[in-house]
C-alpha cells in the first residue's frame, strides 16, 4: 500500500499533533502516524505547560509578569542548553501559544496554588512549577506552571483534547505504523518514509511533491504475494545471505537485527534484488490467523 500526502507526521504526542494541526490549518492534507495508539510521553505527563508573559490565567489571578521576566528567570535555568535567540522566542510567543492551546480545546484554570508545591491538587491548576522563587534577585517571580485543567495528572486530558482538534480537522491517523527508513532521492532529499503497520502490512508515504520513486510490476511468488500491495515487494528476511546487510534502495549496508520481523518491512520494488523462487514469509506474530496467500 502507498500513501501519498502533502505532510507526514511521524509521532503522534504533543508535537505531533500541534504540527499536524498547524500543518491542517494552511490547507495542507496531513497524516499522522504512531507506532503505538498515540499520546506518548504526553498522555502520560502532568499536563502542565510553562508559561507566562501575562497570560490569560496569569491575569485573571492577578499575576504580574512579563516575557523578560520569564526570559531571565529562564535564562538563569537553561544556561546554554537553548540559544537566547530559541529561548527568547519561547518567552515572547507564550501568550499566543496559550491562547492557540486553548483554542484547539485545551482547558486551563487561574485557580492560584497558595504555596510552592511540585504539582498541585484538583482544587489548584497556576502555580510555581519552577524555583522563581528562589530566584527573585534575577528576576520578579510569577508562576508559570499552567496545569491542564482535570484530575489526577491532566497530561490525559491535555491529549484527549488535541486529539478532538485533530478529528474535527479531517486528519487522518494511522495508528500501530512505524517510520522504519526515511526514503531519500539521489540528492539525499527526503521523498518518503518506509513504514511497517499492522494495519496492511505496508504502508509507504510519500510526499506530493516529492519525487516518486517508480515501482514495476513484477511476477514470481514473492512478488505474487505482496502484488496486491501497490507494487511493494516483500524484503526476504536479512538471514538469507544473498542480501545480508544490503539496502537495495541505497545500494549501503546496513544492519538489521535477526530477529526484526523483517518480513513485514517492503521496499520498493526499482532497485530491491531478486529472489526466484522465494516465498513471501508471513510474520507469525503479526498476522496470525491469516493466510499468507492474502496479506492483510
Ligand atoms: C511522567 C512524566 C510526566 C511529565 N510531565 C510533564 C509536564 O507536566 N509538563 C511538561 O512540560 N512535560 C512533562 N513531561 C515531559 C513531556 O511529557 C514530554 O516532553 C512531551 O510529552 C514530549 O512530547 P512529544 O510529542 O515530543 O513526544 P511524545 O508525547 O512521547 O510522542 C512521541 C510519539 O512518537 C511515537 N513514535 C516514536 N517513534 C516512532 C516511529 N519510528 N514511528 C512512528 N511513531 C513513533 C511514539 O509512539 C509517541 O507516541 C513529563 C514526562 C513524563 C514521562
Amino acid at each position: 500500500m502507498r500513501l501519498e500526502t502533502d505532510v507526514l507526521v511521524v509521532g503522534y504526542g504533543a508535537a505531533g499533533a500541534c504540527a499536524a494541526l498547524e500543518a491542517a490549518e494552511t490547507g495542507s492534507q496531513v497524516i499522522i502516524i504512531d507506532r503505538f495508539t498515540g499520546g506518548g510521553a504526553t498522555a502520560l505527563s502532568g499536563g502542565v505547560v510553562y508559561a507566562g508573559g501575562g497570560t490569560a490565567q496569569q491575569i485573571e489571578a492577578g499575576i504580574d509578569d512579563s516575557p523578560q521576566a520569564m526570559f531571565d528567570y529562564l535564562t538563569t535555568e537553561v544556561g546554554d542548553a537553548v540559544s537566547p535567540r530559541t529561548l527568547r522566542a519561547f518567552c515572547d510567543g507564550s501568550v499566543s501559544m496559550m491562547e492557540w492551546l486553548s483554542f484547539q480545546g485545551v482547558p486551563f484554570s487561574a485557580a492560584l496554588c497558595p504555596e510552592k508545591t511540585s504539582y498541585p491538587t484538583n482544587a489548584h491548576y497556576l502555580y510555581y512549577s519552577g524555583s522563581e522563587i528562589a530566584a527573585r534577585d534575577v528576576a520578579k517571580p510569577a508562576p508559570r506552571g499552567h496545569r491542564t485543567h482535570g484530575r489526577g495528572t491532566s497530561g490525559r486530558v491535555f491529549f484527549d483534547r488535541l486529539v478532538e482538534a485533530v478529528r474535527r480537522k479531517g486528519i487522518r491517523v494511522l495508528t500501530q505504523t512505524t517510520a522504519e527508513r526515511l526514503l531519500t532521492d539521489h540528492s539525499g532529499r527526503v521523498v518518503g518514509v518506509e513504514c511497517r503497520t499492522l494495519h496492511s502490512l505496508a504502508h509507504r508515504i510519500l510526499s506530493r511533491w516529492g519525487q516518486t520513486l517508480p515501482l514495476r510490476p513484477e511476477t514470481g511468488p514473492a512478488h505474487a504475494q505482496a502484488g496486491g500491495l501497490a507494487g511493494i515487494e516483500a524484503r526476504p528476511s536479512t538471514h538469507d545471505s544473498r542480501v545480508k546487510g544490503r539496502d537495495p534502495v541505497r545500494g549501503r549496508v546496513r544492519q538489521q537485527p535477526h530477529h526484526a520481523p523483517a518480513a513485514c518491512t517492503f521496499l520498493p520494488r526499482r532497485a530491491s534484488p531478486r529472489y526466484p523462487g522465494r516465498r513471501w514469509k508471513r510474520n507469525r506474530t503479526r498476522s496470525r490467523g491469516r493466510s499468507s496467500d492474502h496479506p492483510p
